[in-house]
């Protein structure tokens, strides 16, 4: 992981988090504990299979082992608890990290293979409405080794190579910025998962600067808005960031990203009964999109418990996309996985409840 190699890893007891310490520094440990630099490639390959201590490096000499076990650590997110979906295969994971903060990942299988969406912050500070990730508060940001182990022990728990990521989970991506690409850099990377970067999905509630400097970092990852409203009444009602990124700034963010990169923006657009779903948005949203390079994701809306919002009954939705389609915009309706388990958008939580 060359993208990480700076050492903001929280470390317990001055021992650091191996998943955050980078390639140029392991390899340099090697060296200066003497031991044989293939070692390096051992260690490196076991972390990105996903072991959680060092005793299952099974090919490496104990002293070795110990050694390492005196520097770093392993056991920074730990799995407190899985419910795995009885209606597909969807599955949702509870970790528990190491200062005793809890966060989600969940497990999906399309016909187009695996996906795992992360989680990048404890908590969330953006404060969306319909949303249960932000009603525990904010903690803190995620490492990007604290990222890249949800992945890795998705993958060994499932025993399936993931094709995709999805960073949607809790927290708002564009927050934790430098970690968030360091993770889709190091995912992208041979020799850890070698996911290809067209195969990954980053969103945002859409806080501009950062999209802007997201346009500049020449990856192929498709970026994903949080849209939800075609008013700024309605969507900063819904999602108090529109407050200071209103709709009209919000668009020309877009634009000037699509003509920066060339690629395609997806909108998504949770339905939520009698809010945000009559014919009059659809109108209004295919007119806010017209002529951009983009395609609306429409997501069902979730039930969360405690929460005001009901999800859109079926012929709601069929209509909404029917007219967004008949506009011209591309679109299609989210296909939702775990509904059963609570591990749809918007459903995902802090706590374990
Ligand atoms: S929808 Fe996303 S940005 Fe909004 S509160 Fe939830 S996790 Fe945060």
């Amino acid at each position: 992981m060359e993208a990480d190699d700076s050492d903001d890893t929280g470390t317990s007891k001055d021992k650091r988090y191996l998943y955050d310490v980078g390639a140029n520094a392991l390899s340099q440990w090697i060296e200066n504990e003497e031991f044989p630099p293939y070692r390096f490639r051992q260690i490196w390959q076991w972390l990105w299979r996903g072991v959680n201590s060092f005793d299952q490096m099974t090919d490496l000499p104990k002293d070795l082992r110990d050694r390492l076990a005196e520097d770093f650590v392993l056991d920074h997110v730990l799995l407190e608890k899985k419910l795995s979906s009885h209606l597909d295969e969807t599955a949702k994971y509870l970790w528990k990290l190491h200062d005793g903060e809890t966060i989600e990942s969940v497990f999906m299988s399309y016909k187009a293979g695996t996906s795992v969406c992360v989680s990048s912050q404890v908590g969330c500070q953006m404060g969306c409405d319909f949303c249960a990730s932000s009603k525990a508060g904010f903690a803190r940001d995620l490492t990007t080794g604290e990222l890249l182990a949800q992945v890795a022990f998705i993958g060994k728990d499932q025993a399936r190579r993931i094709d995709h990521i999805v960073v949607m989970g809790i927290g708002e991506p564009m927050q934790n910025y430098d970690h968030v690409v360091g993770f889709l850099r190091a995912c992208n990377d041979p020799a850890i998962f070698n996911i290809s970067m067209r195969k990954m999905t980053v969103s945002t509630c859409g806080i501009i600067p950062q999209i802007h400097k997201f346009a500049g970092e020449d990856m192929p990852v498709t970026l994903a808005i949080s849209l939800h409203a075609t008013t700024n009444r309605l969507r900063s009602s819904l999602m108090p960031i529109n407050r200071l990124y209103p709709l009209e700034d919000l668009m020309d963010a877009c634009r000037d990203y699509i003509d920066k990169t060339g690629r395609r923006i997806s909108f998504e657009y949770a339905l939520f009964s009698g809010v945000n779903d009559s014919p009059d948005d659809a109108r209004r949203l295919v007119k806010l999109l017209d002529g951009m390079l983009c395609h609306v994701n429409i997501i069902p809306g979730n039930d969360v418990p405690d929460m005001p919002y009901k999800g859109s009954p079926k012929d709601r939705v069929e209509n909404f996309r029917q007219i967004v389609q008949t506009g011209g915009i591309p679109v299609t309706v989210r296909r939702e996985l775990g509904a059963d388990i609570m591990a749809a958008c918007g459903q995902l939580r802090r706590s374990n409840t």
